[in-house]
């Protein structure tokens, strides 16, 4: 099955305004130019874009008619109440958010947040339906030094399956993003990456084939310009969730190219 790959910048507490426009309209001028240099009409994977939840507005508005879409970089699994500072999926997707992540390595290390309660966000997601949840899981450094690697991620995806089930994964995507890549400037070889997006779908497949075939896996932790292609070559690497990278027109936008070949070859 071909999967269309998927292109993600978490640009998580960086920008402005202007900063937001400008990044989105030259993101999409330097995509476009790349694919009608190839005679493509269309883009031939998708580009997602995660601002600081302020600036969705704007970036709605600068993606409008350009092969953009926005997300939002977490959400709170009620849909409103007494929750100081929090902001609901509901709201997010009347914005118009059409991706959140959920569960993010700062989330989970900065903000304590528990396999459980990413799971809550990830079933309150499916159940209201308008936004793809981008599920983020991931060891840290000693995990992956003691071996826990895939006990570590096998357990963030069982707890959103002990509340949706494998239907949750339907309309999803997940981010392996290793937490000692994640801004650090090291990244996994390929070949480590693809180990771990091999088992997250053969784990699934056990379940449901078809689910899992279609699943898009993206990975995360210092995607570059230099890396990407070898990357996303990877034949379970569906795209990538870029941080650091996703801050400039000219370094995202690479990536974008590196995707852009890879889907046509
Ligand atoms: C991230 O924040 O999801 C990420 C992968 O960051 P970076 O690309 O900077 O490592």
């Amino acid at each position: 099955m071909t999967r269309r790959l998927l292109i993600a910048g978490n640009w998580k507490m960086h920008g402005s305004v202007e900063m937001t426009t400008d990044l989105i309209s030259g993101i999409a001028r330097a995509a476009l130019e790349t694919a009608t240099l190839s005679e493509q009409r269309e883009l031939a994977y998708d580009i997602l874009v995660c601002p600081p939840s302020v600036y969705i507005p704007a970036a709605v508005k600068a993606a409008d008619s350009q092969p953009i879409r926005v997300g939002a970089q977490n959400a709170h699994a009620k849909s409103q109440g007494a929750y100081t500072g929090e902001v609901a999926l509901e709201m997010l997707s009347e914005l118009g958010c059409d991706y959140v992540l959920l569960g993010h390595s700062e989330r989970r290390e900065i903000f304590s947040e528990t396999d459980d309660e990413v799971a809550s966000k990830f079933a309150a997601c499916c159940e209201n339906g308008s936004m793809v949840p981008v599920l983020c899981v991931g060891e840290t450094l000693a995990q992956r030094q003691q071996g826990q690697t895939e006990t570590i991620v096998a357990a963030q995806i069982d707890a959103v399956l002990d509340k949706v089930g494998i239907a949750g994964f339907s309309k999803a995507v997940i981010a392996y993003e290793p937490v000692w890549a994640i801004g650090t400037g090291e990244t996994a070889t390929p070949e480590q990456a693809q180990a771990v997006h091999a088992f997250i779908r053969a784990k699934l497949a056990e379940l449901d084939a078809d689910v899992a075939n279609a699943l898009r896996i993206l990975y995360g932790g210092s995607m570059k310009a230099e890396n990407a292609a070898d990357l996303l070559g990877q034949p379970d690497i569906d795209g990538g969730l870029i941080g650091g990278a996703s801050l400039k027109v000219e370094s995202f936008a690479a990536i974008c190219d590196a995707a852009h070949v890879l889907a046509l070859s």
